[in-house]
C-alpha cells in the first residue's frame, strides 16, 4: 500500500546525447514512502518513440545528487559557494583585467555541440560583440568539421542528411563508411533494417566488427586510415566500367576529368595493398553503387577523426557525383553527427571561421551583414580566430590568458591530453559553465552552474537537419541558471546589456532566425509555435509558409555556379599519419561505447549507464594478445610517443590483428586521448584520433 502511486507528474523533453534527438517523457511518480522516476519514448518524425539505453536512464545524471546548484569561486585552492552577484563582480573584474594587461584577444570562448541552436548562436555573439575576442571555436570541431569542410566544398553547404531519413529503406545499396550507427544512434537502425529487407546491399567500412558491420551484407576490415585510398579504389572500377551518369556529371558539376585522370593513374593491386581489402571486395562495391539506380553513402568519426578525413569525405562525395546519386529518392550522403547538436552548432556562429546562418567570417559581405544587424561597426567584428586545439596551443604560449568554457571538457576530449591539462593550468582565468566539476571544470577559478535537458528549453537540429523544440517543463534545481541566462548575466556584467536583453530562450531563437535571414542554414520560416505544431522542421525554411525541405540540391548545388566540385583526393594524405614500427607496433583507433556519451561527465553518473560500462578497455586480437604476453581481462600498459595509459583487455576476435581499439569515455588516468597526436587535418583542423602508434605490454602494478 505504501508504494501505490499517488500522484504522477509527466515532462516532455528529448534526449540529452546523441544527434537523434529522441523526444521522450520523464514521469516522475510518487508514492507515500518514495519518488520514482522513468523515461518512456514519444513518438516524432525521426526516431518514432524508440529509445536507446542512454535515454532512458538520462535523468539520472539530470537529478544526480553531484549537480552544482550554486556559483563556486576558488579560494585557496577550495571550491567556495557565493551569489550569483559575487561570482559575476569575480568574472568582471578578472576579464577586465585580463583584457588591459593582455589585449581583447587574450580572452577565449571554448563552445559545446550539445547546447541549443540559441545558446550557440549567443556564444558567437558574446565573443565578438562582448570580448571582442577573435578566439571562440567548440568540441565541435573535434567531432563534425571534417565532414562539414567536405560537404560545404562540394555542395556549397552542409546539412546532415542531403534527404529526408524516410528516404533511407528504399536505396538499393547503401554505404556505412566509419560509422557504427548500432551502438551510437541506435534508434536510427530501423531505417537500414528495412532497407535490408527490402534487399539493398549493405556495405560497412571498419577496422573492426560491431553490431553495425554484423548487420551489413559486406564488412570491408579496412585497415586503420586509407579509406581515402579505398575511395580512389571505387572510383576507379567505377570510371573504368563506365558505370558513370554522363549527363550528371557534365549538368552539375566541375571537376570530372582531373578524377578521371588520376585514379587512371592507379593500380587496383596497389590499392588492395594500402588499404587491406581485397580486390573483388572492392570491385563488389563499386559495381553495386555503379549499378544501381539508387544508394546512399553515410559517413561518421571513424572517416572524418583522421589527418585527410575531409578529403577522404571529399572523395566519397566523387563517387555520388560520378554516378549521379544526389538530388533524387534515396540518392544522397548522411553525416552521422554524434554530439546532440552536433549540426545546429555548427551553424549559428560559434565556430572559428563562422557568423550566423553559416555565414563566413572572412566573407566581406556577410560581416557587413551581421555587423549591421548586431548594431556594431563592421570594423570591430573581429576576424577569424584558432580551432579549438590551436586555442589550447595559444593558451600554452600565453596569448590567449582568460577561457569561458561552456559544458565541454577539453581536458578528456583533446588529443594530447596531458599536454592539454597543462596548457589551461597556465590560465590566468578560467570560468566553467558545467552541470558537474569535471575534469576540466577542477581546474576553473569559478563554476557556473547549469541546466541540464530537462530544465532547459530550446532548438536543437537533428542529424537529419530537422529542428526541433525540446521543452523544459521542470524548474533549475537551487541556483542553477540556464545556459542562455548565464551567458547575458555575463555580458551584462560587462556592460554590454544593450545587446543581451532577452528574458526567453524564445526571444534568442526570434533574433537567431532573423539574423539567419537569406543565409545557408536560413531558420527564419521556423517559430516556436510552428515547431511545436509540426514537431520539427529541416531546414532551409526561408519563409513562415515554408514547409522545409526534405531533399536539397534536386535542382541545383548551393555554389553561385549551381554545380557540385568533385576534386582529386591523393590516396596518401598530406599530413602523414602514424604509422607504425618496431618500438609501436600496433595501430590504435579509439570510439564510443552504447553506454556512454562523449567524455562521460554526464554517463557516468548514471548507476544504470556505469552498471554496463563502469570502466574503459583496451580490444585486441587473442593472437595479438598472445604474442605480447596479455591475457584476457587483465591490466594493460598502452603507450604512444605522448605517454601511457593503463586499462583492461578484451580479447577478441572482431578486430584486426595489427590494430587495438579504446573507447575514449573515461577520465585521466583511463584517457585514451592522451596518446593520440596533436596533427591536425590542413582543411578543417580536425585532430587524427582515429591513426596512432602504440605498443601494449601487460601492466604490473608492482
Ligand atoms: Fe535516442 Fe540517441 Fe538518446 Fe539513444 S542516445 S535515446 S538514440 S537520442
Amino acid at each position: 500500500k505504501e508504494r501505490q502511486v499517488q500522484s504522477e507528474k509527466v515532462y516532455n523533453t528529448q534526449c540529452p546525447y546523441c544527434s537523434v534527438q529522441c523526444q521522450m517523457q520523464l514521469i516522475e511518480q510518487r508514492s507515500v514512502t518514495r519518488k520514482t522516476y522513468k523515461t518512456v519514448g514519444k513518438d516524432n518524425p525521426t526516431s518514432k518513440g524508440r529509445l536507446c539505453v542512454k535515454g532512458m536512464n538520462a535523468h539520472q545524471h539530470a537529478l544526480h545528487k553531484d549537480r552544482i546548484t550554486q556559483p563556486l569561486v576558488k579560494i585557496d585552492g577550495e571550491f567556495i559557494p557565493v551569489s550569483w552577484k559575487e561570482a559575476l563582480e569575480c568574472i568582471r573584474e578578472n576579464v577586465t583585467n585580463i583584457q588591459k594587461e593582455d589585449g581583447y584577444n587574450a580572452m577565449s570562448v571554448y563552445g559545446s555541440a550539445s547546447i541549443t541552436n540559441e545558446e550557440a548562436y549567443l556564444m558567437g555573439k558574446f565573443a565578438r560583440v562582448a570580448l571582442k575576442t577573435k578566439y571562440i571555436d567548440y568540441n565541435g570541431r573535434l567531432c563534425m568539421s571534417s565532414a562539414a569542410s567536405a560537404a560545404s566544398a562540394v555542395f556549397g553547404m552542409d546539412r546532415g542528411l542531403t534527404n529526408s531519413i524516410e528516404e533511407i529503406p528504399y536505396a538499393e545499396t547503401i554505404v556505412l563508411a566509419g560509422t557504427n550507427i548500432a551502438e551510437c544512434q541506435p534508434t536510427i537502425m530501423h531505417y537500414f533494417e528495412q532497407a535490408k529487407e527490402n534487399g539493398a546491399f549493405i556495405v560497412a567500412v571498419d577496422p573492426r566488427e560491431t553490431a553495425t558491420t554484423r548487420m551489413a551484407d559486406l564488412h570491408i576490415k579496412i585497415k586503420p586510415g586509407t579509406d581515402a585510398a579505398f575511395a580512389n579504389g571505387l572510383l576507379k572500377v567505377i570510371i573504368d566500367n563506365d558505370w558513370i551518369d554522363r549527363s550528371f556529371i557534365e549538368e552539375k558539376s566541375i571537376g570530372f576529368e582531373d578524377v578521371k585522370e588520376y585514379v587512371a593513374s592507379l593500380e587496383l593491386e596497389d590499392i588492395s595493398a594500402q588499404t587491406d581489402v581485397p580486390v573483388k571486395e572492392i570491385r563488389r562495391v563499386a559495381l553495386s553503387l555503379g549499378e544501381k539506380e539508387t544508394g546512399m553513402i553515410f559517413t561518421a568519426r571513424g572517416v572524418e577523426q583522421q589527418t585527410d578525413g575531409s578529403m577522404a569525405v571529399r572523395n566519397l562525395l566523387n563517387i555520388l557525383i560520378a554516378t549521379g546519386k544526389l538530388g533524387k529518392p534515396s540518392c544522397g550522403y548522411g553525416a552521422i553527427t554524434g554530439q546532440s547538436n552536433g549540426q545546429g552548432a555548427r551553424e549559428h556562429g560559434q565556430k572559428a571561421d563562422q557568423l550566423p546562418g553559416y555565414r563566413s567570417i572572412e566573407n566581406e559581405e556577410h560581416r557587413a551583414h551581421i555587423s549591421n544587424f548586431w548594431g556594431i561597426a563592421e570594423k570591430d567584428l573581429p576576424r577569424k580566430g584558432a580551432s579549438a586545439f590551436e586555442m589550447i596551443e595559444k593558451v600554452d604560449q600565453r596569448e590567449i590568458t582568460g577561457m569561458f568554457l561552456l559544458c565541454s571538457n577539453p581536458v578528456v576530449s583533446n588529443p594530447n591530453a596531458r599536454f592539454v591539462k597543462q596548457a589551461l593550468q597556465k590560465l590566468k582565468f578560467l570560468v566553467a559553465v558545467d552541470l558537474f566539476k569535471s575534469e576540466t571544470a577542477q581546474l576553473a577559478d569559478v563554476i557556473l552552474p547549469t541546466s541540464s535537458y530537462l530544465e532547459d528549453e530550446g532548438t536543437m537540429t537533428n542529424l537529419e537537419g530537422r529542428v526541433t523544440l525540446r521543452e523544459a517543463s521542470k524548474k533549475v534545481p537551487g541556483e542553477a541558471r540556464h545556459d542562455w541566462e548565464i551567458i547575458c548575466d555575463v555580458a551584462k556584467s560587462l556592460g554590454k546589456e544593450e545587446y543581451f536583453s532577452f528574458s526567453s530562450a524564445e526571444e534568442v531563437f526570434n533574433e537567431l532566425r532573423e539574423a539567419s535571414r537569406g543565409g545557408i542554414a536560413d531558420y527564419y520560416g521556423m517559430t516556436y509555435e510552428r515547431l511545436r505544431k509540426k514537431q520539427g522542421i529541416l531546414w532551409p525554411c526561408p519563409s513562415l509558409d515554408h514547409g522545409g525541405a526534405a531533399r536539397i540540391f534536386e535542382d541545383s548545388f548551393a555554389h553561385a555556379d549551381g554545380r557540385a566540385k568533385m576534386t582529386v583526393v591523393p590516396s596518401e594524405p598530406v599530413v602523414k599519419k602514424e604509422e607504425t614500427c618496431e618500438k609501436y607496433p600496433l595501430y590504435l583507433t579509439t570510439g564510443r561505447v552504447m553506454a556512454h556519451y562523449l567524455t562521460g561527465v554526464q554517463t557516468r553518473k548514471s548507476s544504470a549507464l556505469t552498471a554496463r560500462e563502469f570502466e574503459s578497455f583496451l580490444e585486441i586480437h587473442p593472437q595479438t594478445a598472445q604474442q605480447y604476453h596479455i591475457r584476457n581481462g587483465e591490466l594493460v600498459r598502452i603507450e604512444s610517443r605522448r605517454g601511457g595509459i593503463v586499462v583492461r583487455s578484451k580479447c577478441t576476435e572482431t578486430i584486426r590483428q595489427d590494430t587495438v581499439f579504446v573507447p575514449f569515455h573515461w577520465d585521466e588516468k583511463q584517457n585514451v586521448n592522451r596518446l593520440v597526436a596533436e596533427d591536425l587535418d590542413p582543411n578543417c583542423r580536425m585532430p587524427g584520433f582515429k591513426v596512432s602508434a602504440v605498443k601494449v605490454a601487460p601492466y604490473d602494478i608492482n
